[in-house]
């Protein structure tokens, strides 16, 4: 029976002939499972639990998964119903990723970072039915249980020893004897590939978290394009460290991308110090690694102290913020390795664009051009239209100055929210507004000046916070640099340095001294007009720079709601 074309998208087809190829499911339990059990059986999924490795493959990690699938149905799990995991990542987290979704039912990962209300909030409007919870984080479950509207079934992993004091309840369950006990599904379920696979809370800068419904379709096809040589490449050949936690954007794709290639999979668990990340990649001979900027300058610290061996990296995949030129540099130059850089966002699955050097003429003429290229956030990746689009929806010039919102779409981009709508700020005229302030240039690479509510508008005219911090980054005597518009009565707002000494310089780093390093990297009227020094930048539950604890201390009253890009562009 012919089907209706463009079903959903744009009514049925009319006037054109319809292609006679397969309509066979994107889904899980079509594409990604069978290939990781059949195929590449035998690469290894290598976790980090307790105070041990854990060695396994993909083929134990499938039949542990089909078990698990038995297990959750048992307990009364069905079509639709959202299974939570409050989990670090670990070879079981890897089996609830692929067997819920592919049992048909929904992976809600749940950011371990969260104060508990904001984590209760998050289970009651999702409405998980059951959780899977790590042992070493019970004792912050357990503040969250008080919290929801209703009780919900525990099932415990054993990430410690029986015996910690991370002690269960009598009501919880165990995580190994449900999966003991069950027998391994022997089919996964047909699942339409629209249906719902996994969902994941944005982190929620304003108002309550949002939730981003990912689909089977969109999950299988944005594992494809983590494949793609202009993405990360991943292919059979790679061995992965994700670094990026689970319960983030759900670890940038690369669990179920590495299941889809057959690629190895290493996952740290809890210890996310430099030190042990290091001896991961060393042992592991992991090609390529995945995490956030402060997890890259923790990495380049150790490194510059221990020297421990980075050598198997093709890549050092960085992203969630931007990467600052002296980190870029001096990963490629001391350790030998170049990062990486990568854009998006929960709404985008995340992947939606990554910085290869272009091959146009021109583009390697010379360090800094290349530098500029390597630090910009790149070209979208296949799959997803990317527009830099001035106030009124209009694409801005492609010269690399003029600043506009990015704005995306595409098969894995979110086009709603669940239970919250499409509110007309986030999404417009089939759009994602990411929010984020770039310039793009004639190659199409983009980069972002900043969020749209970090610029700082002084009289009339904006100063790039990211641009900044960046210089002020790249001083010897600087590990971390915030900077926040505060309130002035003459400029509207002017910008405030939040700094963090290295440890050895602390006492000795003046502001006088970082305004001399910046004089001749910046316009006179973007030096900031107060330069404070902290211990440490607060940082968001995903390590992103929490400017909003800075403005609350530094610039009290300022609200955070977003600017509109008609006031951004001046
Ligand atoms: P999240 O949904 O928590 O992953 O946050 C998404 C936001 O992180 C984006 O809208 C950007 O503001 C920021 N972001 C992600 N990647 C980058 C990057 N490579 N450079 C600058 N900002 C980034």
């Amino acid at each position: 029976m012919a089907r209706p074309l463009n079903a959903g998208v744009a009514g049925p087809m009319t006037g054109q002939m319809e292609g006679l190829m397969m309509v066979t499911p994107l889904t899980l339990g079509e594409l990604i499972i069978p290939r990781a059990e059949e195929l590449f059986g035998h690469r290894a999924v290598i976790a980090r639990v307790g105070d041990g490795v854990h060695r396994t493959t993909w083929a134990e990690t499938c039949v542990r998964a089909r078990r698990l699938a038995a297990a959750l149905a048992r307990l009364g799990v069905g079509p639709g119903d959202r299974v939570g995991t409050f989990a670090w990542n670990t070879h079981r987290h890897l089996e609830a990723y692929l067997a819920v979704p592919a049992m048909g039912a929904v992976l809600h990962t749940l950011n371990i970072r969260l104060f508990p209300e904001q984590v209760a909030y998050v289970v009651d409007h999702a409405d998980d039915s059951v959780v899977l919870c790590d042992r070493s984080l019970l004792p912050l479950w357990r503040a969250v249980e008080p919290r929801l509207s209703r009780p919900r079934q525990v099932v415990v992993l054993p990430d410690l020893a029986a015996d910690d004091s991370a002690a269960a309840q009598s009501s919880d369950l165990d995580y190994e004897e449900l999966v003991a006990a069950a027998e391994p599904l022997a089919a996964w379920p047909q699942v339409d590939e629209n249906a719902a696979a996994a969902m994941c809370y944005t982190s929620g800068t304003t108002g309550n978290p949002k939730g981003v419904v990912y689909s089977h379709r969109s999950t299988v096809l944005h594992s494809l394009a983590v494949g793609l040589a202009d993405a990360q490449g991943l292919s059979s050949r790679d061995t992965v460290c994700a670094i990026v936690p689970m319960f983030h954007a759900n670890s940038w794709g690369l669990p179920h991308a590495s299941a889809l290639v057959g690629a190895s999979l290493v996952l740290p668990g809890r210890d996310l110090s430099p030190a042990a990340i290091c001896q991961l990649i060393e042992s592991e001979r992991c090609t390529l690694a995945a995490g956030v900027p402060t997890i890259w300058s923790g990495v380049l610290d150790h490194w510059r102290r221990a020297k421990p061996d980075l050598s198997s990296l093709r890549f050092a995949v960085c992203g969630g913020s931007a990467v600052t030129e002296s980190l870029s540099a001096a990963f490629e130059r001391e350790i030998g390795v170049p990062i990486l850089h990568a854009w998006g966002m929960t709404e985008t699955s995340p992947i939606g664009s990554v910085s290869h050097l272009p091959v146009e003429p021109g583009a390697e003429a010379d360090e800094a051009t290349r530098r500029s290229y390597a630090m910009s956030q790149g070209r979208a990746v296949p799959g997803v239209v990317l527009r830099v689009v001035d106030e009124n929806g209009a694409p801005v010039p492609r010269d690399g100055v003029t600043m506009g919102e990015i704005r995306v779409r595409g098969p894995w981009i979110a086009r709603e929210y669940y239970r919250d709508g499409a509110p007309p700020d986030k999404f417009a005229d089939g759009w994602l507004r990411t929010g984020d302030v770039a310039t793009i240039d004639a190659l199409g690479y983009i980069r972002i000046v900043d969020r749209t509510k970090d610029l700082v508008k002084s009289g009339g005219e904006w100063i790039s916070s990211v641009e900044l911090e960046g210089h002020l980054m790249a001083h010897p005597d600087v590990l971390e640099a915030a900077v926040i518009a505060v309130p002035d009565p003459k400029w509207d707002e002017r910008p405030l340095a939040c700094v963090v000494p290295r440890p050895e310089a602390r006492g000795r780093l003046t502001a006088e001294a970082l305004l001399e390093h910046l004089r001749p990297r910046v316009a006179r009227w973007w030096l900031p007009d107060a330069i404070v020094f902290i211990d440490e930048v607060p940082k968001t539950s995903v390590g992103k720079f929490d400017k909003k604890v800075l403005r609350a201390r530094y610039a009290p009253g300022e609200t955070a709601a977003p600017l509109p890009v008609s006031e951004a562009r001046g």
